[in-house]
């Protein structure tokens, strides 16, 4: 019997090695990693560059404490980040994972604002259907839904919930897409004023939302005037781009094509690629001068802050991604994916949409196309298109609640930048008969 705690009843098989975008069992099974985990593995596995710099570090220093020391490997991958970041950001505060880039993301606004003199400041504004980490801070921060539900007497924050900017689901008939987008941000200002400009500390938004949507870009004009909105009542902007950074939408912060720059940005997930566990909070200049120059301290910090091995690791992923052009691939490559899924359910019956950015792109399930219907949950669609997929020998990322935390299904993708035409075919192949096999149950 296994001592391990899984995360769901069933035991997972053992997983025992890893190369390109294949992962095996001990029997020799292969899994294709169309979704590279959930979104991480951006260079596929075994990566003899990556393996190579995270043998490198711990031979010569597996771990300093951050409070006492930095390390080459954090200077470097800091510097690389901040050279080809958007906007004012700075500064890179260096954690283990998403959640935790979170969790700073917050504190760190609280702790300006009260740096600053504006302690009033100090209410959450986010989205329905986001997902922005398991701990409780970064669970307040998340939408409405079955994972959420339980823990709301736990949830220690002051967070409401405006409805995302989610063309297919709520633009009104007749209404064209840019007002749609327009109407979709003013929420914005509406939930600020009902709480009081001067109390609102920030709002958190995945720039392409990914695992409570499935993949879906904001609308035309969205984030420009979101960030008008923050402008305007002081506001923190603070972007999670934890699944759909570092590359994976084409552009390695996904903000660039927005053309917004936020005041706080998280990453996570692609940033170690899946070699070590990281995550990353970049912030502006004037935001960490306001904490150097007020107490003198970020209120804030885990024993393996800016893990000298991670960041190793992560200073391998990015510098690779960088030099061979791997943001670029992932623009062609997207395409690719994107033509291939069109062909194959651009007339399904059930898939209303298809969607995305780059390589992460999704579909959306439906009843009925027309009336863009969803399944009754009780069919639990989305666990039947994982478990038939991962029969079929494909890892993909379907998730329930699309509509509303709760009704929708839609299958995410995200797989390796490295991923060849010919593998973009054999994962839609394995998903079209997956889905086809979901839907017959
Ligand atoms: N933010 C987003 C957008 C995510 O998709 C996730 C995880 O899926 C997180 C935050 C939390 O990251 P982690 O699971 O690494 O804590």
């Amino acid at each position: 019997m296994s001592h391990v705690f899984p995360r769901f009843k069933d035991a997972p098989p053992v997983a025992v090695r890893g190369e390109g975008c294949y992962l095996y069992d001990a029997d020799g099974r292969a899994w294709l990693d169309g979704s590279g985990g959930a979104a991480v593995s951006c260079l596929g596995h075994g990566d003899k560059e990556v393996i190579a710099a995270i043998t490198r570090q711990a031979n010569e220093m597996a771990f300093a404490h951050s409070r006492f020391f930095t390390s080459a490997a954090a200077e470097e991958l800091a510097d690389m980040l901040i050279a080809n970041a958007p906007g004012k950001l700075e500064r890179v505060y260096f954690v283990s994972g998403g959640s935790e880039a979170i969790e700073a993301a917050i504190k760190l606004a609280r702790q300006y604002f009260v740096e600053i003199g504006q302690e009033q400041r100090c209410k959450l504004i986010a989205r329905r259907q986001s997902y922005h980490g398991a701990t409780l801070g970064a669970m307040a921060a998340s939408g409405p839904g079955e994972r959420r539900d339980g823990f709301a007497p736990l949830l220690p924050l002051s967070v409401s919930h405006i409805a995302p900017c989610y063309e297919y689901g709520e633009r009104g008939e007749g209404e064209n897409a840019a007002d749609y987008a327009q109407r979709a941000a003013d929420a914005l200002e509406a939930e600020i004023l009902r709480l009081g400009p001067q109390t609102v500390m920030a709002f958190v938004a995945e720039t392409v939302a990914g695992a409570g949507l499935g993949a879906v870009t904001a609308g035309e004009g969205y984030f420009k005037r979101i960030r008008e909105i923050c402008d305007k009542y002081g506001v923190l902007l603070i972007l999670d781009e934890v699944m759909c950074g570092c590359g994976r939408t084409g552009h390695l912060f996904a903000c660039e094509a927005e053309g917004v720059a936020p005041d706080i940005l998280c990453m996570a997930k692609g940033l170690g690629g899946g070699y070590q566990p990281i995550g990353a909070m970049l912030c502006t200049g004037e935001m960490y001068d306001a904490v150097r120059q007020g107490s003198g301290a970020f209120r804030h910090g885990h024993t393996y802050l800016a893990h000298p091995v991670a960041a190793a690791a992560a200073r391998a992923v990015v510098g690779k991604i960088l030099r061979e052009g791997l943001v670029a691939r992932v623009g062609v490559m997207g395409g690719v994916l994107r033509d291939v899924l069109q062909r194959r359910f651009g007339q399904h019956p059930h898939v209303g949409d298809i969607r995305g950015r780059g390589l992460f792109m999704g579909l959306e399930l439906v009843e009925e196309r027309g009336s863009k219907r969803p399944f009754a949950p009780q069919r639990r669609l989305a666990a039947r298109i994982k478990d038939a997929a991962f029969d079929e020998g494909l890892i993909c990322y379907p998730m329930g609640g699309t509509r509303d935390g709760y009704r929708g299904d839609h299958v995410l993708l995200a797989p390796p930048f490295i991923i060849s035409e010919a593998q973009i075919e054999e994962l839609s192949g394995k998903l079209q008969r997956a889905i086809d096999r979901a839907l017959a149950e």
